[in-house]
């Protein structure tokens, strides 16, 4: 027997477990039936006009797709490996294809730096100052074994071993030097990784 409190004094809510059973059967019911009710359909109402031309997506993949889109490098060689950075801008392997033929002269309008060339310790402090001065988000492509390890010149008092030890880099493409098409394949890499960019960075653990 279940017992209660109904209007002050002791006595049971329920004679029998039966009455119980049956008061909570129709409390199961009430629930269900105000719980499942369907939604309207659609739920998103989009005008008949304009069905074929919405699409849904994130900011963040928004935002990305036009960055990686539209990457401007900042106008930047150093050694030999250079000339192989220019050639990717010409005619035959043509860098414009993504959006990048535009090489800015002042780092404030660029937001990508390729690394192409030996670094020199002397060198060092202008790529820090030019990467300071470049729009956020950015990026740091690596070009050639000697931006990053020193290449031919590792452990010579005047090269740094690796560009990376000045600012931090994205993507490193080997060869001495490396071929333009192997350039354009780094930027490929770095437009992956632009995709994973989230505008919204949380600290890790959170
Ligand atoms: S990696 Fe080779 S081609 Fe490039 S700067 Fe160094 S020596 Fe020159």
């Amino acid at each position: 027997m279940v017992e209660g409190t109904r209007e002050g004094r002791r006595e049971p809510l329920f004679a029998t477990t039966w009455e119980l059973d049956r008061a909570e059967g129709g409390e199961v019911q009430r629930l269900k039936d105000t719980a499942l009710e369907p939604y309207p359909d659609p739920v998103l109402e989009v005008p008949a006009d304009l069905q074929r031309g919405v699409v849904v997506t994130s900011v963040d993949a928004l935002l990305n797709w036009g960055r990686r889109s539209a990457v401007w490098p900042v106008t930047f060689g150093l050694a030999c490996c250079a000339f192989e950075m220019i050639a990717s801008a010409m005619s035959r392997f043509d860098i414009a294809r993504f959006g990048m033929e535009a090489f800015r002269a002042s780092p404030r309008q660029a937001d990508l730096m390729i690394v192409a060339g030996t670094v020199t310790w002397k060198m060092a402090t202008a790529i820090k100052r030019i990467y300071a001065q470049m729009a956020e988000p950015k990026w740091v492509i690596s070009m050639g074994v000697c931006a990053t390890s020193g290449g031919p010149y590792y452990q010579s008092y005047s090269v740094v071993p690796g560009v990376n030890h000045i600012v931090p880099v994205d993507v490193y493409v080997p060869g001495c030097p490396p071929r333009p098409d192997a350039l354009l394949y780094g930027i490929m890499q770095l437009h992956e990784k632009i995709k994973r960019y989230r505008l919204t960075r949380q600290p890790a653990g959170v």
